[in-house]
């Protein structure tokens, strides 16, 4: 069964796109075919992968505004298995050319439906929970939430689970948690083993059991256009995505 997952977090830079990415990369290194799906106007996903964003045409916008097939943005990665569906800062404008157009919320959905050769599809939203967002929710079956561990790292957590319920209960009741990512974890700070603990009182067994480190090769390995795997395999970033993945292909079984 194929898997749809969005991973977000409304709050910027908690790492939605660096797990996208790595999480994607050690996913198909696993032997998965991937597709990753960035839908922020940053177009980080993009970049992450050496692709100059600035030249991705067609792109996701023109998926959302049915000017063009999904079939038709998608891009290799460098990586066996791995495709991207890019984006770039057009995808902006699409936040307002959308507001008057109909089933404007459904559009990523639609236009993924009949992408069934792919295990995983991943999701890559901006940090907001607006129009695109929105779409990238309905497209999904499941969510990964992505927490970065400092003081504010609960904060916005009650309006994502609001925004859950409210998907769950207008759009699709099978929609589920798949789990909860703790990132950027510093061992070498008590606010980190406290926010682990509040984190984990909160959302139990939901919590991955692999946490990602604050690791500096995560943070340059986009710079030199590849996934931490690619970058330098036996950082310790790299392989706690890998970890990761092993994880999630086990509760999957
Ligand atoms: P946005 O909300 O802007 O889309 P985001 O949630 O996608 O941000 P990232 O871009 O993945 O967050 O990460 C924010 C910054 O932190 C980036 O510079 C990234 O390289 C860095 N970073 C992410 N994860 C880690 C980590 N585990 N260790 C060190 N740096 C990290
Ligand atoms: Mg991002």
């Amino acid at each position: 069964m194929q898997k749809r997952i969005i991973i977000l977090n409304q709050k910027g830079g908690v790492g939605k796109t660096t797990t996208s990415v790595n999480l994607s990369a050690s996913l198909a290194l696993l032997g998965k075919k991937v597709l990753l799906i960035d839908i922020d106007p940053q177009g980080n996903s993009t970049s992450s992968f050496g692709i100059d964003k600035r030249k991705v045409n067609p792109n996701i916008y023109d998926v959302l505004l049915e000017r063009e097939k999904i079939e038709n943005t998608i891009l290799p990665t460098g990586i066996e298995n791995l495709f991207l569906a890019p984006s770039n800062i057009s995808l902006a404008g699409a936040r307002i050319e959308l507001v008057n157009l109909s089933n404007r919320e459904k559009r990523l959905k639609d236009a993924i439906s009949g992408l069934l050769s792919y295990d995983y599809i991943f999701i890559d939203p901006p940090p907001s929970l607006g129009i695109l967002t929105l779409n990238g929710l309905l497209a999904s079956f499941s969510i990964i939430i992505p927490i970065m561990i400092s003081y504010y790292a609960l904060e916005g957590l009650v309006e994502l689970l609001e925004m859950i319920k409210r998907v769950k209960k207008s759009f699709n009741p099978s929609f589920s948690i798949e789990g909860v990512l703790i990132t950027m974890f510093n061992s070498r700070t008590r606010l980190s083993y406290e926010i682990f603990e509040e984190v984990k009182k909160h959302f139990k067994d939901k919590l991955y059991k692999t946490i990602i480190p604050n690791n500096i090769r995560l943070a340059e390995a986009p710079s030199y256009g590849k996934p931490a795997i690619l970058y330098d395999k036996a950082s310790k970033g790299a392989l706690s995505y890998f970890e990761l993945a092993k994880e999630i292909i086990e509760q999957n079984i």
